[in-house]
């Protein structure tokens, strides 16, 4: 059975304990509310620690990384099965903590990453990858992982943790895992437990708009403003609520003028009250 943790020094002991017993330990942060989508960051975290390693999994609601108006008061929760859902990813231990075990009450120390955090998520949530950043440099210090886990779903937090990672001498490898959707191809996420089912259509426009710009890529359109035009006009035709559609450099996140390999789009908006996110890569095909 996979072990909860309560008290995150108690966490950071047996970590480092582990950690100096040579064993390989793969990390994987997550809100909880489960889906595949953690899981398959899981069931890499178990092959990537190995037989004798530890996989790891946190199970954390962030209030730090929340908005004033956003949702964190009814973020979806389900810690029992969250943790039949770790165990049979093979997870080894899980902590769960409470925010006044992980803030200091005189907490005032922040972890800020500026370029990649800029725009985006970053320009429409002030304050979220300051949350975010903070709370997964605190994870890798009481976790001591060699490796930790993070989907592509959230494009630029990877990119904001990798930068972290990179600028802050963290001695870890941040590892991005794909998208996983549903066979309809929209992605995954705890935050479609919110949707409902006459909302379903325009939540599916997402990953619509995303794979008709991707389709439109590969036969030719290398110009970012149709295809920027194209998924805009999809979504609200859909009635999403548009936050953002840019076209980006995958490590800067800065918009660009043409598609290149690896370019990415990404797009967020609301649909009723409910902010979804997604992102495909792009790759330019002759005309
Ligand atoms: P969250 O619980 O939303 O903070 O997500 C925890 C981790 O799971 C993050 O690294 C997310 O990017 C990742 N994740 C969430 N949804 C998906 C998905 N559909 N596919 C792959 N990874 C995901």
């Amino acid at each position: 059975m996979a072990q909860i943790i309560r008290d995150p020094k108690d966490w950071q002991r047996r970590c480092r304990t582990a950690r100096e017993a040579g064993r390989r330990i793969a990390l994987v942060p997550t809100m909880g509310y489960l889906h595949e989508g953690h899981l398959s960051l899981m069931r890499e975290a178990r092959a990537r620690a190995g037989a004798g390693g530890l996989a790891l999994a946190t199970i954390f609601v962030n209030p730090t990384q929340f908005g004033p108006r956003e949702d964190l008061s009814r973020y979806p929760r389900d810690l029992p099965g969250d943790l039949a859902k770790c165990e049979s990813a093979g997870v080894d231990m899980v902590l769960a903590p409470e925010p006044g075990d992980v803030y200091h009450p005189l907490h005032e120390s922040w972890v800020e990453v500026t370029g990649v955090s800029q725009g985006l998520c970053g320009g429409s949530r002030p304050g979220h990858f300051r949350g975010v950043a903070t709370v997964v440099a605190k994870l890798l210090n009481l976790s001591a992982p060699h490796v930790a886990l993070f989907g592509e779903k959230d494009f630029q937090q990877l990119q904001v943790l990798r930068a972290m990672a990179r600028d802050l001498d963290f001695d870890v490898e941040i590892a991005g895992m794909p998208i996983v959707r549903e066979a309809d191809g929209l992605a995954l996420s705890s935050r479609n437990a919110y949707i409902t089912s006459s909302e379903r259509g325009a939540a599916l426009s997402l990953s619509r708009a995303l794979f008709e710009a991707r389709d439109r890529a590969a036969r030719g359109e290398r110009a970012a403003p149709p295809l920027i035009a194209g998924a805009r006009r999809a979504l609200e035709a859909a009635g999403v609520r548009v936050d953002y559609v840019e076209v980006v450099d995958p490590e800067t996140l800065r918009p660009v003028a043409e598609v290149a390999p690896g370019s990415r789009m990404l797009v967020a908006g609301f649909v009723g009250a409910t902010r979804l996110i997604d992102n495909v890569a792009l790759i330019p095909g002759s005309p």
